[in-house]
Order: structure tokens, then C-alpha cells, then sequence
């Protein structure tokens, strides 16, 4: 409650106010979901929008003032040539029933499917005249030349595709333009199943829905699907997905190295992997990458163009057999720069670092060289015809992307954005799924309208953006400035994020590298999808901040995104598992401490009580000893010598505070080194301090004693004038 002083200035009185804080602060909630489940939550949720799956802002956040408004176009605007949608009122007919075939029970789908594999929705014409699946022209249709299907959307909208005859569907685009749901969509639905909370028992109609719109890709080659490819979809309707880049340089890594780091980096959760070698064996390295794959594989295929040539012998033929090539080996997305064009090059004279994409640096040089427009441009439509017949995915590559914070959101890069926005249409009128390439280096005030300027001219086409760092001075950390960038342009927009690794712009990235990257994006897509309210995304914190609470650590590390790591980290310090840890030691423990105030039940949810020694709900125990791969963590660490870490993992170290370090142990006793070994004095006195620093390490008798006397039981609840009967949380 605000009041008028005598002087004119506003005095706060909140006691005087009957509202809680959350009311007369008017937390800005637009609509948008609770992230959680968590009914006990105290958090007012998302301040995203409202979700609009089925609309131009599918899960969004609020436009600041400034913002462009989303395209009111979508791929239903750029049919081919032939087609046509109509919107329809209330449903009239049977699902999914072909308009004029609709009395007779007809299917939509008059074809049937080849493959052998049945996650392969390829298909072809039914035979002329066949009868039962109705492909000849029946009495009621009088134009032989076209079909017509009904369906209805996910969202209740009912909708009447016209389209040639003859149209055999490859691209899930294709498939959903007609209103069919492809195993690939259902399968997508299960994996992100916020689309059946959304539209319940229609989820896969939704994912269907999305991508008839452009606004979703299924990148998933028809060659890929018969080896391990487990589909999976990007869009800003799906929860943010990362891609891990990848590959063999002229001076770095073989193939073995890289399927290595593949089957890694879908360990640390990379949705995608680009294979991007420039150096080795290619076409192996490829052919290996996509055997081993479950996730999609991007290349960009200019680099094996001109492997052994120059840039500019560079021509049509080399191009269309090398994109044949690699999309009859399967792979599930190119990165074609197209959208550099000659009109563009005089906007990077002036910029600090020019040109920083290969692609873009490469075919700016064949057009000076050639004094003629990209070749990938004039030849877009022969291009969109050849990744069509495998369903690979453009990833339309943004070639004048800036290389540091002062080209960002300049003409060059503005310019070819809106050449993005032309290729995109004529893609989709080719049936080609598309997605967007974006920066690179942005300031961190520049990222929404760059994320929101992308969704307008590219009528919402998902948005795959590398980084974005947002300071160029610290090499070696650019993860971590990178993962700042994309956190904020996936909130804003982006659908996948490129991660980046501390190698950048330093050298080829090595295992632990692809690791950190990887890590580094998870958590920036996760946090943008909880701060953009897509159902069920905090569920798994939710489920930890309980475990946390209740001070149980093996739930603790079960729940971490990287349980080894966790678990090694609280180990170094103090190998017991007790009810606090040697962050703040047991006294000042406002965990252990919150858990003793009866008013206050964090910390005692069902099923996360920390069981101790003795089954003893509470008591310590000794932490499990480590595994090898948590022994490494350490090691990296170089915090411990290998001896200490040895230690950790054998349980030599005795349990702590019960069994104090003694003279015999400082002798060198229960150790494998030899009495008098330096080592063991060294580690031994470490000990030694760490307990001395540690007043509070205690064994589980002690502890409960110390609480016992120590604590009390707190009832703050008059202190707030809460009545004794009311619950507070
Ligand atoms: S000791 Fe400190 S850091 Fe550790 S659990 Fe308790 S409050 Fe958290």
C-alpha cells in the first residue's frame, strides 16, 4: 500500500496492506504455464506469454517496445505451384477422409508405403484404377488433374488441401501439408510430451500442425532412418534443442577420434551433431558418423567441394554430385549459403573482421572471382529438387554472420537475413524443410530484436543460432560467454542452440572440450525453456531442490545433469554422507538448520529423506567409494594429488571425525605407500587441516547430539503473526 506524504513523495507501508507482496507488486504473468507440476511451489511461474502452439508465438516472451511483430505468413503462404488450402468451418466430414471419396469411407492417403523399414514413410502412387484405394478418378470428381483432402487441425480448424494427382509425398513437410501424421511426428509427440498436455491425445497432430507451417523441422533423411536415427524435431513449439559441431581438420583428429567424440557429445546431450571436417578422410569420417548416430547429422557440404581444388573451380556439376552424394549417405541437414550475395559485399569493407563463416568467406571469393551472383543462389530451386528426394533439411546458412560484438546487426548481416527470408519461401514451395542460421557475436541488448527481426522476415522458420557470444575478450571461456547469449536468444526465439566450446576460435575441440560445450548449452536451453513456461520443463529441478532439501545426496547426484561430477566434488571435500556439507560445515548449515524449524517442512517431501546408517532416517554414512570416471573428474581438477584421489576411491580415508588423523596414520598406516613416503606426510597433514578447518566433522552419534543440544525447535511463526493453524508453505 502506498501513501501521500505531506511533501508529495510516496511512503511504503506494506504491514498496512491486507495484499501479499506478489499482488501489490504485480508480477508480471502474461498467461504462460508453470514450468513445474510441483503443486506445493511457491513461485508465480513463467512471465513468458501465454503458449500459442498452432500460432506465431508458440511459447514467446513479451515483445519489448520496439520489437517486430511475427510474420502473419506461414508455409501454408508458399504452396507449389498447383496447390491450394482453404479454411473451412465447423468439421463436416469423416478425419482424415479425401473430399470427394468422404460418403464412401475413402482414406486420404491413396498410396501406400514401399520401405521395407516401417519408420520410413516412403511412398508411392497407387496403380490407376485401383478401386479399393479409390487413385482413379471417381464419378463425383470432376478434375482429374488434382485431389482434394480434409483434415483438422490440432487446434480445432478445419482445413481443405487441394494438390496435384500425381503428388507423391517424401518430406514431412509434404506429409504434413496433407494432413498426415508420419511415424516421425508421433514419435517427436512422445518424446516432448508437453505437445499431448497442450492437446490432449493430439500431440502428434500438433507437431504435425507446426511443421505444416514451417515453424518445425523433423530433420531426418530418409537413409538415416534405417540406421539408429531416433527422430527428434526443432522449432520453437519443442522444448530448445543444442548442436554439438564436430570434425577432423587438416592438422587434427581421424575418423576413429571423431565417432569417438560423437557417441560423447549424445552422451552430454546433443540433440544434433554437425559433422564439419575439412581435413582426413571425409567421406569415411561421414559414413561412420551417420552409421553410429542416433541424433541428426549437419554438414556443410561445400567444404568436400573443393577438397583438392580451388574455390574457384567451383561449378554446377561438382556442386549438384557432391549434395547427392551426402544426401544419399543420409545425412539429415546442409548448411547452404545461399543468401551471401554480390549486392551484400560492399556492406563488410568497413567491418572489423569482414567475413568469419567458411561458407560465406569462400563463395564471396567465388563471386569476385567470377564477377557473378552465388551459384547457390541462382541454383536454388535445382538444389531444393535434390534435397527433396531424401527429405534433408536446409539449414540455410547465414554467411555474413558478424565475428565480433562491433559488425553485430549490421547491413551486411541484415541484408542477407532478408535473402534468408526469399530462400526460405522458395524451399517451401519446393516441399524443403528449412531452418535459419543466425550470430555469432551480439551484444547482449541486440539479442531479442535480432531473434524477433528473424522470426518476421523468415515467417517463423526455426532459428539456429551459434552462440551468441556476448563480449569477444575472453578466448578460453567463449562457452561461457557464448551460453549468456544463447540463453536470452532462445527465450527470445531461437529454436537450436550451436554450442561453443573453450576452444573457440583457439583450436579443434577435444573430448573434455566437446563436454564443457555441450554442458554449457544444456543448461542455457533448459533455462530458457522453464523461463518460457513449457509444461513439465522444471519437473526434474523440482525434484532435486527436494532432494537438496532433504539434504539426501544420493537422490542429490541422481538428479544432477552430470551425477559423477556432483558426486566427486562433494567427496573431495568430505567423503561422509551427512545432513550438511563442506560448503558451510554442519554448524552454519541453513539446510540442515531449515529442516529443524517444524513450521517450515522443506526438506521432508515424501520419498527424499536422506535414510543414513543403520536405516536411520538422517544419520551419516560413509559416501560409496569412486568410480573411476569420478576419480578423473579430480584428477583434471589437479586440486588433489593422485594419492588423495587414490584414497577417495579406495576408502582408505578413514571416516571423518570419529577416526581423527593419528600419529600411526601420519607414520604412513593404511596407506599403500611406504611409511616414510613424502607423499603420505603431505597427505596426511591435508588431512589433518582439513579436519582442523572442519570443527564440525562429527560422526552420527555426535551429530545428533549436537542438534540435540544446540538446536531449537524455532516456531517463527508469531514473529510474522501467523496464527498457529495456518500453513505457510
Ligand atoms: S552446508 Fe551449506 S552448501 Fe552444504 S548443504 Fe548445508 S547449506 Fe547447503
Amino acid at each position: 500500500m502506498t501513501t501521500m506524504n505531506t511533501n508529495g513523495s510516496t511512503a511504503h507501508n506494506p504491514a498496512a496492506s491486507p495484499l501479499p507482496p506478489l499482488h501489490r507488486f504485480r508480477a508480471p504473468t502474461h498467461g504462460a504455464r508453470n514450468p513445474g507440476n510441483e503443486p506445493t511451489a511457491t513461485t508465480p511461474g513463467s512471465f513468458a506469454l501465454r503458449h500459442d502452439v498452432g500460432g506465431p508465438r508458440m511459447f514467446a516472451s513479451p515483445d519489448t517496445p520496439g520489437m517486430p511483430a511475427p510474420s502473419e505468413k506461414t508455409a501454408w503462404d508458399f504452396l507449389p505451384e498447383g496447390w491450394s488450402v482453404e479454411a473451412l468451418g465447423t468439421p463436416s466430414l469423416r478425419e482424415g477422409s479425401e473430399i470427394h471419396h468422404a460418403e464412401r469411407g475413402g482414406t486420404h492417403w491413396q498410396g501406400r508405403v514401399t520401405s521395407g523399414n516401417p519408420h520410413v514413410p516412403t511412398m508411392e502412387a497407387a496403380p490407376a484404377n485401383d478401386g479399393e484405394r479409390g487413385t482413379a478418378a471417381c464419378s463425383c470428381c470432376k478434375d482429374e488433374t488434382h485431389k482434394k483432402v480434409e483434415f483438422t487441425t490440432a487446434k480445432g480448424e478445419r482445413l481443405r488441401v487441394t494438390y496435384p494427382r500425381d503428388f507423391i509425398p517424401i518430406t514431412q513437410l509434404e506429409f504434413a501439408r496433407l494432413g498426415i501424421v508420419t511415424p516421425q511426428m508421433k514419435r517427436v509427440a512422445e518424446r516432448e510430451s508437453h505437445f499431448n498436455v497442450l492437446y490432449p491425445n493430439k500431440g502428434a497432430e500438433a507437431v504435425r500442425d507446426e511443421i505444416a507451417a514451417g515453424r518445425l523441422v523433423i530433420p531426418a533423411n530418409i537413409n538415416h532412418l534405417t540406421h539408429k536415427l531416433d527422430p527428434m524435431a526443432i522449432g520453437r513449439a519443442s522444448k530448445t534443442k543444442v548442436n554439438a559441431n564436430m570434425g577432423a581438420s587438416p592438422v587434427s583428429s581421424g575418423t576413429d577420434e571423431e565417432v569417438e567424440k560423437l557417441k560423447w557429445a549424445e552422451k552430454w546431450g546433443a540433440d544434433t551433431v554437425m559433422d564439419l571436417s575439412t581435413g582426413g578422410d571425409l567421406d569415411a569420417c561421414r559414413a561412420a558418423i551417420l552409421r553410429e548416430s542416433t541424433v541428426p547429422i549437419g554438414t556443410v557440404p561445400i567444404y568436400s567441394m573443393i577438397i583438392g581444388k580451388k574455390i574457384e573451380d567451383l561449378d554446377w556439376p561438382t556442386i549438384e554430385a557432391s549434395l547427392h552424394h551426402q544426401a544419399k549417405q543420409g545425412v539429415d541437414y546442409f548448411t547452404i549459403h545461399a543468401g551471401v550475395r554480390r549486392a551484400h559485399l560492399k556492406y563488410v569493407k568497413n567491418r572489423l573482421i569482414g567475413i568469419v563463416s567458411r561458407g560465406g568467406s569462400l563463395l564471396a571469393k567465388w563471386m569476385l572471382v567470377h564477377n557473378q551472383e552465388n551459384i547457390m543462389y541462382t541454383r536454388w530451386e535445382e538444389i531444393c529438387d535434390i534435397l527433396r528426394q531424401y527429405d534433408v533439411t536446409f539449414s540455410i546458412g547465414d554467411g555474413l554472420r558478424p565475428g565480433g560484438l562491433a559488425d553485430a546487426t549490421d547491413d551486411a548481416q541484415l541484408a542477407e537475413l532478408e535473402t534468408l527470408g526469399e530462400l526460405t519461401e522458395r524451399a517451401w514451395r519446393r516441399g524443403v524443410q528449412v531452418m535459419i542460421e543466425g550470430p555469432g557475436h551480439v551484444p547482449f541488448d541486440q539479442i531479442e530484436w535480432n531473434a524477433k527481426i528473424q522470426r518476421t522476415l523468415c515467417h517463423g522458420a526455426p532459428f539456429y543460432v551459434l552462440g551468441p557470444l556476448v563480449t569477444d575478450m575472453f578466448p578460453g571461456y567463449d562457452h561461457i560467454t557464448s551460453c549468456i547469449g544463447a540463453t536470452s536468444m532462445a527465450y527470445h526465439g531461437a529454436a537450436m542452440l550451436c554450442y561453443v566450446t573453450p576452444k573457440e576460435h583457439l583450436g579443434l575441440p577435444k573430448k573434455d572440450d566437446v563436454k564443457q560445450g555441450c554442458i554449457a548449452y544444456k543448461i542455457a536451453a533448459h533455462a530458457a525453456d522453464i523461463a518460457l513456461g513449457i509444461p513439465g520443463t522444471r519437473d526434474r529441478d523440482d525434484e532435486l531442490t527436494k532432494a537438496r532439501a532433504a539434504l539426501n545426496w544420493e537422490k542429490h547426484f541422481e538428479l544432477s545433469f552430470d551425477p559423477d561430477t556432483a558426486r566427486a566434488y562433494h567427496d573431495e571435500d568430505l567423503d561422509v554422507d551427512t545432513d550438511f556439507c563442506a560448503m558451510c560445515g554442519h554448524d552454519w548449515c541453513s539446510v540442515r538448520i531449515s529442516k529443524e524449524i517444524v513450521e517450515f517442512v522443506s526438506g521432508k517431501a515424501e520419498g527424499f529423506e536422506r535414510i543414513g546408517a543403520g536405516g536411520k532416517p538422517g544419520a551419516a554414512i560413509k559416501s560409496a567409494a569412486l568410480t573411476p570416471e569420478q576419480q578423473e573428474i579430480l584428477a583434471r581438477r589437479g586440486v588433489l594429488s593422485p594419492d588423495e584421489i587414490h584414497k577417495l576411491a579406495s576408502k582408505v580415508k578413514k571416516a571423518m571425525g570419529k577416526e581423527r588423523v593419528t600419529s600411526d596414520e601420519s607414520r604412513g598406516q593404511g596407506s599403500d605407500a611406504p611409511p616414510d613416503s613424502p607423499l603420505v606426510a603431505r597427505d596426511s597433514s591435508l588431512i589433518a587441516s582439513k579436519l582442523s578447518c572442519h570443527s564440525d566433522y562429527v560422526d552420527p552419534e555426535t551429530a545428533k547430539k549436537v542438534q540435540q543440544e544446540k538446536l531449537v525447535q524455532v516456531n517463527l511463526a508469531p514473529a510474522f503473526g501467523i496464527a498457529k493453524e495456518d500453513r505457510v508453505i
